[in-house]
């Protein structure tokens, strides 16, 4: 199975494919913004350590995530499975460690989806983004409203807004993509592994492209 990176700026739709291809072909999806939102719910140290900085759009320390990722990757499940890892790297220091976390558990990274989006369309998504408080499900306002407003239609869970998908943090979140997140385009282009795919279309036909590109 071929392990993936999905790289890309907040709202390119790393999170949905991932869940997608997860579910079709079955890869352990590692999802670093999951994790940490995860721990802070559950105030765990970890996630009273990480709230500070994801509420304001910045990167949570190279260390903590580090070591969440190579938790999540050291697995049998993962080994047989394959892994997209959504959300890490973000930084050249980050690619850097995961080739020497890669190399300690003996795994191989076969390609690194970049989603490409247009600014505005980020901007929307992202702040037009609710959640479901009980079952985690996605919806956006003008996009995939729920029938009615803020009630989930699955399960009847109220919708919330995620802290960092204000319209300001949304504003610094691209920032801290342009300038720390950015170079690893070139990272990976250098070494081969960089497959480009636009990301602007909606969930299905967006999964679509997506296949068509990685020949699946
Ligand atoms: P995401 O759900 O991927 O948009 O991540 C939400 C937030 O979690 C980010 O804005 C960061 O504050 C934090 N985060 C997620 N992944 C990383 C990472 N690889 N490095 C540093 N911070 C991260």
């Amino acid at each position: 199975m071929a392990n993936y990176v999905f790289l890309g700026p907040p709202g390119a739709g790393k999170g949905t494919m991932s869940e997608m291809l997860a579910e079709r072909d079955g890869h352990v999806h590692v999802s670093t913004g999951d994790i940490l939102r995860a721990e802070m719910k559950a105030d765990t140290d970890l996630g009273q350590q990480a709230r500070s900085y994801i509420d304001a759009g910045h990167l949570v320390p190279d260390e903590v995530v580090a070591a969440i990722v190579t938790k999540a990757l050291d697995t049998d499940e993962v080994r047989t499975r394959g892994f997209i890892l959504d959300g890490y790297p973000r930084t050249v220091p980050q690619a850097k460690r995961l080739d020497a976390t890669l190399d300690a558990v003996k795994l191989q990274l076969d390609r690194v989806v970049l989603f490409e989006v247009g600014q505005e369309l980020l901007i929307k998504r992202l702040t037009g983004r609710r959640i479901c408080r009980e079952c985690g499900a996605v919806y956006h306002v003008c996009f995939t409203p729920p029938k009615q407003a803020d009630v989930c239609d699955k399960c009847g869970g109220s919708l919330y807004q995620r802290s960092d998908d204000s319209p300001e943090t949304v504003r610094e979140r691209l920032r801290v993509y342009h300038e720390q997140t950015e170079p690893l385009i070139a990272y990976y282009e250098s070494r081969g592994l960089l497959l480009r795919v636009p990301g602007h279309q909606r969930k299905h036909a967006g999964f679509a492209v997506l296949c068509e590109h990685l020949h699946l």
